[in-house]
């Protein structure tokens, strides 16, 4: 699998801010040494019209650099096009069944911002996997391993066809959303300390009740702070990131991922690591 990756993610920060740079950075430097990279392009205004409504990609767009979309979500200079960018790694990633390592994340963000009642954006802007999702327009099962709850992801593709998502998630959490499953949308609840042997066989569970047959590709949003000692943690060690990538590799469909959340930089490079390895039957 390659990495598509682009050192521009690196360049923008908010003080004190838990969703920075160097996340990303640490994973970037460790993956380096043993992955091909591939430069994405920002995603066109189409492309993101696909998902979102034009009234929100618009608040992005002007928002005013330095002020708050909400008490999570701040507003970077040039997120709009830092967002895009991130946006644009997701779909190389579905088109070359790579791993976008970009930031910022996207599973929070719905049609028109804060999704299903959640309060804020989760640090989201926007949705880079259903923007990938909309631009491959394939039979797709998007399988949600960050810790939370793609609130954004469920809302946006509830009752499409062509999707199916399954989401395990720790529960209560934020966003608060998730606890029960809907059309579509499968949602797996876990409380903490589910670890890697519950969450795996929650996992079998969850693929089980998906009719594999006519799915065409498989998107992974894949967060890392459900590892122990992160933001959602449910205890899970980087060998079970490596169980998770083999149960999903032996789907035996094109498979591709994209970064979610995650907070401990060295955990992400382990974990996606791992993943990766996972995915490739290694
Ligand atoms: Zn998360």
């Amino acid at each position: 699998m390659n990495i598509i990756f682009s050192e521009k993610c690196l360049e923008y920060s908010w003080p004190g801010h838990i969703e920075g740079p160097e996340r990303v950075r640490k994973a970037f430097e460790f993956l380096k040494k043993k992955y091909v990279f591939l430069e994405p392009k920002p995603a066109s205004m189409e492309e993101l019209l696909k998902v979102h409504s034009r009234e929100y990609v618009d608040l992005i767009k002007n928002a005013r650099a330095g002020s708050y979309l909400d008490g999570d979500t701040p507003v970077p200079e040039n997120i709009y096009e830092f967002a895009r960018l991130s946006a644009g790694g997701a779909m190389l990633a579905a088109r070359e069944k790579g791993f976008s390592l970009m930031r910022p994340p996207g599973h929070h963000a719905g049609r028109n911002g804060k999704a299903l009642g959640a309060a804020t954006l989760g640090f989201c802007y926007l949705n880079n996997i259903a923007i990938a999702v909309k631009s491959l327009d394939l039979q797709t099962l998007i399988l949600d391993i960050d810790g939370h709850h793609g609130n954004g992801t469920q809302e946006i593709f509830l009752g499409d066809p062509k999707v199916t998502y399954v989401s395990l998630h720790r529960y209560p959490h934020y966003p608060g959303t998730g606890l029960r499953s809907q059309g579509n949308c499968l949602n797996f609840p876990l409380s903490y300390p589910a670890g890697d042997s519950l969450y795996l066989k929650t996992l079998d569970k969850a693929l089980g009740q998906v009719d594999m047959t006519g799915i065409e590709v498989v998107g992974i949003s894949a967060g890392f702070d459900a590892h122990q000692g992160d933001l959602a943690s449910l205890g899970l060690s980087s060998e079970g990131y490596r169980e998770i990538g083999i149960k999903v590799g032996a789907l035996g469909k094109p498979t591709f991922g994209v970064l979610e959340g995650g907070y401990i930089g060295e955990n992400i490079s382990r974990d996606s690591h791992e993943l990766i390895q996972g995915l490739e039957g290694k």
